[in-house]
């Protein structure tokens, strides 16, 4: 019997998102506004909790691109981003004509170096006399970052943060969720994120006026006239009422996704507790809780006989597993060669050894059962 293929992360529906698209159809709100809309960003609301404010957006992008309008990010400006990520957490930055400073990472939880933050910030401060504006840090495939010692160093420096916590939907740091320890917090409902609302993304604010001012750049900055009047540029990056009627459906089993999500991580450590040279990336602190989205190994060639993370990535390939290799570092991307960085190393060493493997609500016991008995002929070869 052929398997079918085992994919990286797939959306998975509870089953209640027709029911709240039907209703939107029956009542024509069939806009970029409306009771879904509304109703989903009081979900998310009381999912975060400490008193935050969420605004629904069309892409976790466009998240970060408003937070970074609202901070007054632009021309000649410089922000220090991770340096170990997606694109989609720097581009907003080149967009808003201002310049990413890239920050490497600490082995522990893969995401930015306090202490490099902080020579980041000091070294920018000598080279063009101020200060950069605002700190992106980014919590990879949902692992916590050490916010507090990030946060000690922004509130000294006085730098606003904004947290991307795009892949860390329900992570937690000592208790508290993810996204709600600086100004502003990211969230993404892309298709292979943790819950899916198709596309479309969420800032977490920190109050009710902070809100009011990102809804006004989401929807074309248009002052209270009858006709259109416009004292800034807008944006059009609200959500549509449809696909928060898919993210109202993906709320009723969020907290159920977040623990399969971990429950498939454990099968994983337990299955290559004795396998030599590949290491589940676990949380390196009892107070991170991840939330697992994507996991990761780290693939070392020198144990394993020789055969390293391409190597497995191709036979896995070949043995209808999905995996993919860990974010290649903005700081070699080419589109990025002229951006300041600060690299030890870590994300570059990262970068050539780590895959990440199928982790989803779709993943089965079995699946990984399966996908840990292929890792072990291949490596036994
Ligand atoms: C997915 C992702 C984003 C962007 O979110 P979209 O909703 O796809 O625009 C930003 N940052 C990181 C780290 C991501 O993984």
């Amino acid at each position: 019997m052929k398997r079918d293929r085992i994919l990286l992360c797939l959306a998975h529906m509870s089953g209640n998102e027709m029911k709240y698209i039907q209703e939107a159809f029956d009542t024509n709100w069939v806009v970029p506004l409306g009771p879904n809309v509304n109703a989903f960003e009081k979900d998310l609301e009381h999912f975060v909790g400490e008193g935050k404010q969420v605004v629904a957006l069309s892409a976790g992008t466009a998240a970060i691109h408003l937070a970074l309008v609202a901070l007054g990010v632009g021309k000649g400006d410089e922000v220090v981003c991770q340096s170990f990520t997606f694109a989609a957490s720097s581009n907003p930055v080149v967009y808003q004509g201002a310049t990413p400073v890239f920050v490497d990472s600490e082995p522990g939880t893969w995401n930015m170096d306090p202490n490099l933050l902080e020579d980041a910030i000091k070294q920018r401060i000598a080279a063009t006399g101020k200060k950069p504006k605002a700190i992106i840090p980014v919590y990879l495939y949902g692992m916590p970052a050490y916010i507090d010692e990030i946060m000690e160093i922004a509130n000294r420096y006085e730098i606003p943060v904004l947290e991307d916590a795009a892949e860390g939907f329900g992570s937690r740091y000592r208790g508290r969720v993810v996204g709600t320890f600086g100004e502003y917090g990211v969230m993404s409902f892309n298709g292979n994120k943790m819950i899916t609302t198709s596309g479309g993304g969420a800032l977490i604010c920190p109050s009710d006026e902070a809100k009011k001012r990102i809804m006004y750049f989401a929807t074309q900055a248009r002052e209270p006239f009858p006709y259109y009047h416009h004292i800034h540029i807008g944006f059009n990056y609200r959500m549509s009422n449809i696909c928060a009627g898919i993210g109202r459906g993906q709320m009723t089993i969020a907290d159920e996704h977040i623990a399969h999500h971990i429950h498939v991580k454990d099968l994983y450590v337990k299955g290559f507790a004795d396998v030599e040279g590949i290491t589940v990336h676990v949380a390196p602190e009892d107070y991170m809780e991840p939330n697992y989205w994507l996991n990761t190994i780290v693939v070392e060639p020198e144990l394993t006989g020789g055969v390293d993370y391409e190597q497995l990535r191709v036979a896995l390939d070949a043995a209808n597993v999905e995996t993919r290799p860990l974010w290649k570092p903005m700081h070699c991307q080419p589109v990025y060669k002229d951006a300041p960085a600060l690299v030890n190393g870590v994300s570059e060493h990262l970068f050539e050894r780590g895959l990440c493997l199928p982790s989803g609500p779709c993943v089965s016991d079995d699946d990984v059962d399966y996908i840990v008995s292929a890792v072990k002929q291949i490596i036994k070869k």
